[in-house]
């Protein structure tokens, strides 16, 4: 598995990918191909399933990025078949940091009726206690993956078919869950009821596709058709089409705020609105409530680059590319010396020193976690001459760990969970610091009256505190949520 790097570890990290089709020829390569437009939700390991009618169920999974293992013909050749899914993974409340190949997913599971795969994006908040319950009644675990929970469930359902036993399963579950599923002719999809994580249909010539994202969509030539709906099921056959199903009670969508933000790629649509839109707008709001005296805008690549655009445009502050990003800059070059970690961002992140020299700097960021990579973007721009900066930034300030299938560090590593504003912005040692506030963001991302305090539109709880689904299992361990108002 390759090191961290040391840039990688001041982000929230979304842990899934997933993606399904069914009704075309050699759906594997289209699964790969998929999963390779999302590999930024996941990057330490892939898996596919395919079921071939005469060949039945095939699998491969492998550490690293898909372009590495799954574009391999001998590889691909093993995976036959019209009906595939296929899961991408940071890494899950499995084996964090230490993935192990059996808590790579797709997982797998023998039914009497049949044998059904299943992928998950997103995090069961009761998994340890349902993991608990199932063992003491004779449940063998073959991971540490949260997600076999959902296999075990199934087997013990006494529905007649596949579809039937994941409905009762999957109301034993609680937390974020976006599923993709197949049995040997059916590809399923499921949304938790409140749609905390994304997940979308496409239509590919005859056939169907399920993805966490619209990007994925595109590569395979596949036209978006719609979301699934928070607490949807759809079983999708190649002749029939697609079955929409409501196996839980109705709620109110809580979809998590920080896909616009930061998580999904600029290039898809949320809600039929374009992720790049809604990150420049970010920015506009950004300007309007955090105005400041400057000479230059500049993005921190690649997430801040929309937001900055929208604050420059905004504040009729010019634009310039203060910051380059190496684009070859693969996290499998690093072996993790102690000098060559000590270079840290340089590695990745380098000055335009000619644009920089003189200038008052207002430095757009997406987030603000450790605030290890802030302080030392600061200190290169210092080097670099700059005479002020300013940095802003395109989310409020994280404060609360995330327990929905994002890696968050633990609560008393985020910076703003311990400081001020005031204290963040002397820690970092710039000249001013500010935040999006929490109605800013919702106003960006299409809600006109900003967040609704009652009852608020999406998740936005590793800002607010205000967590939609208790964290069961992290309360139980001592997690303490915060008080009600
Ligand atoms: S806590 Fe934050 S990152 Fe997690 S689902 Fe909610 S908004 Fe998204």
């Amino acid at each position: 598995m390759p090191p961290a790097h040391p840039f990688d570890d001041d982000k929230l990290k979304e842990e899934c990918g997933i993606f399904g089709v069914v009704g075309v020829t050699d759906a594997a390569n289209f699964v790969a191909l998929g999963l390779h437009a999302l590999q930024h939700r996941g990057q330490e390991a892939g898996g596919i399933v395919s079921h071939h009618p005469e060949h039945g169920f095939n699998n491969a999974r492998r550490f690293g990025y898909v372009r590495d293992n799954f574009t391999s013909q001998k590889l691909m050749e093993t995976l036959p078949g019209e009906l595939a899914i296929g899961h991408v993974r940071y890494s899950t409340a499995g084996s964090k940091g230490q993935t192990q190949i059996r808590d790579v997913q797709p997982f797998f599971g023998e039914f009497s009726m049949g044998g059904a795969a299943i992928a998950h994006n997103g995090n069961i908040t009761n998994a340890e206690a349902l993991r608990k319950e199932l063992i003491e009644r004779g449940s063998i675990f073959q991971s540490s993956s949260d997600s076999e929970c959902i296999i075990h469930l199934m087997a013990r359902s006494l529905q007649r078919n596949i579809p039937e036993r994941m409905e009762d399963a999957l109301r034993r579950v609680e937390g974020a869950f976006s599923v993709v599923a197949m049995t040997r002719t059916k590809l399923i999809g499921v949304r938790d009821p409140l749609g905390v994580r994304p997940l979308v249909l496409g239509k590919i010539g005859d056939g169907w596709a399920l993805s966490s994202e619209t990007c994925a969509l595109d590569i395979i030539g596949a036209e978006y058709v719609r979301e699934i709906e928070p607490g949807e099921m759809v079983v999708i056959t190649a002749d029939k089409g697609v079955e929409s199903i409501r196996p839980f009670r109705p709620q109110k969508s809580r979809f998590c705020i920080f896909e616009h933000v930061y998580f999904s790629r600029p290039d898809s649509i949320i809600g039929d609105r374009s992720v790049y839109e809604t990150r420049r707008q970010i920015g506009v709001e950004l300007a309007r409530e955090t105005p400041v005296e400057a000479d230059l805008v500049c993005p921190v690549p690649d997430s801040g680059t929309p937001a900055a655009i929208g604050y420059a445009h905004e504040s009729g502050i010019p634009y310039g590319m203060g910051i380059i990003r190496n684009q070859y800059m693969g996290r499998t070059f690093i072996e993790p010396t102690e000098q060559i970690r000590n270079m840290g961002v340089r590695l990745k992140l380098n000055v335009n020193r000619a644009l920089i020299k003189g200038k008052r700097v207002v430095l757009v960021d997406d987030s603000v976690v450790r605030g290890t990579t802030s302080r030392k973007i600061k200190e290169m721009i210092l080097d670099a001459g700059a005479a002020e900066v300013h940095f802003r930034i395109a989310s409020p300030p994280t404060a609360w760990p995330c327990f929905y299938g994002v890696d968050t560090p633990q609560r008393e590593k985020l910076l703003a969970a311990t400081m001020s504003e005031e204290e963040m912005r002397d820690h970092l040692g710039v000249d001013s610091l500010k935040f999006i506030s929490l109605d800013g963001l919702y106003r960006a991302v299409g809600e006109a009256s900003g967040r609704d305090a009652k009852s608020p539109q999406y998740c936005d709880a590793c800002f607010s505190g205000e967590y939609p689904v208790k964290p069961s299992d992290m309360v139980e361990k001592g997690f303490r949520m915060k008080a009600a108002e």
